[in-house]
């Protein structure tokens, strides 16, 4: 028994020496060292970054890493700024507001403006018609199944 156990204490300690060798001459190739020859290109990511990785969207909030859901891109599609970007009039946190921003990117009386613009030059139809095409309805119709 005895003599058992000091072989397998002079194996494991031959196989250590080994290791350390291998580490010290830097040899991956050898079974004991694979993890560490196993490299894999980190890209370093820094707070507030949004990256595609394994077809999912990440970012680093408060310094960890999560996933957005496309959820959180309709909520953050929504969420009214101070002002509007098109006429720079500030942006009243109103149902009119909340139901054109996440589609033009713009305060209701833009839209409005831009819409009776659009009728007045015959494009309405068009305008319309592209609006639909490029999904937009489907966005609306996702929204409001989350509310
Ligand atoms: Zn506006």
């Amino acid at each position: 028994m005895e003599e058992k156990e000091s072989m397998l204490q002079k194996d494991f300690k031959s196989r250590d020496v080994q290791r350390m060798r291998n580490l010290i001459t830097k040899k991956f190739g050898d079974k004991t060292v694979t993890q560490a020859g196993y490299t894999k290109a980190i890209i370093e990511h820094k707070e507030g970054d949004i990256w595609e990785e394994n077809g999912k969207n990440w970012t680093i909030k408060n310094g960890l890493k999560q996933t957005i859901t496309r959820l959180d891109n309709i909520k953050k599609s929504m969420l009214l700024p101070i002002v509007c970007p098109n006429c720079s009039k500030a942006m009243a946190n109103d149902k009119l507001n909340k139901k054109m921003w996440p589609i033009h990117k713009m305060c209701f009386d833009c839209v409005i403006t831009m819409e009776t613009k659009l009728k007045k030059e015959g494009k309405f139809e068009e305008y319309q018609r592209n609006m639909v095409h490029s999904g937009v309805r489907t966005h609306i119709k996702e929204m409001e199944d989350m509310l």
